[in-house]
């Protein structure tokens, strides 16, 4: 095998591990997640372009006005949901494949749904050629959930809504975790939404974020 450039391999571990220093620095204290954020290489779903940024701190475009987020906030979404590895998980809003890439390393199963045809085709042929196994890909509202898989231990919405959908709540385990942005199509508190019988549950904000609309049934209308 040619060795990689130095240059290249340097820029590249020098970009993780100022990654996972400032996650550390920020809260991001499990070690599973920390640990597949390490394994998962961010590079694949960026765009050529960006390829030196791949690991700076800031959202990246994924084309078709979508966005890959920016690692604390895939760090703090996934540290939320607590897994242990033997969970069934539901994301909305698969964009490049990436978060859904971190998930698999950390739960059983993940199932995750995208509206935007080209890009759940590109996302699917990307995470079957990197060779990430235990993902099932399906292009539809995800604001509906994904019935025919519920209930679901989790569920990690990477797009903000109004609301949390009720079909999501419903398609959660007794116990299950979400992990939501709700607020406004700007802006939105990142909200943690604990299961605690069939019809309670608790919420608690994390804080303040900015994602891309959830757009569907029980999300926002689509754009003018
Ligand atoms: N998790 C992604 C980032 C997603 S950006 C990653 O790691 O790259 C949010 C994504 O949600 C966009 O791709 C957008 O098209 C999608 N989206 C918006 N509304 C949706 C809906 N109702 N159902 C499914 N996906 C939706």
């Amino acid at each position: 095998m040619r060795p990689q450039p130095h240059s290249y391999r340097s820029t590249r571990e020098r970009s993780l591990d100022a990654m996972l220093a400032l996650l550390e620095l920020r809260g991001i204290h499990d070690r599973c997640v920390l640990a597949a954020m390490t394994v998962v290489s961010r590079e694949p779903f960026v765009e050529t372009s960006d390829i030196l940024d791949a690991y700076a701190d800031h959202a990246l475009s994924i084309g078709h006005g979508q966005t890959i987020s920016q690692p604390y906030v895939v760090a703090l979404m996934l540290q939320a949901l607590e897994l242990q590895g033997n969970e069934h998980v539901l994301e909305i809003g698969t964009g490049s494949g990436y978060s859904a890439a971190v998930l698999s390393q950390l739960a059983a199963h993940v199932y995750t749904v995208e509206r935007d045809p080209m890009l759940s085709t590109t996302a699917r042929a990307r995470l079957a050629a990197l060779g990430y196994d235990g993902i099932d890909l399906m292009c539809g509202d995800g604001s509906l959930g994904w019935p025919e898989h519920a209930p679901y231990d989790a569920i990690v919405v990477t797009a903000g809504g109004p609301t949390i959908p009720q079909a999501l709540v419903d398609q959660l385990a007794i116990g299950g975790r979400l992990v939501m942005p709700v607020g406004s199509r700007e802006s939105q508190y990142l909200s943690l939404l604990v299961k605690t019988s069939a019809h309670d549950y608790t919420i608690t904000d994390l804080g303040a974020v900015a994602f891309v609309p959830l757009v569907g049934v029980q999300g926002w209308s689509e754009p003018a």
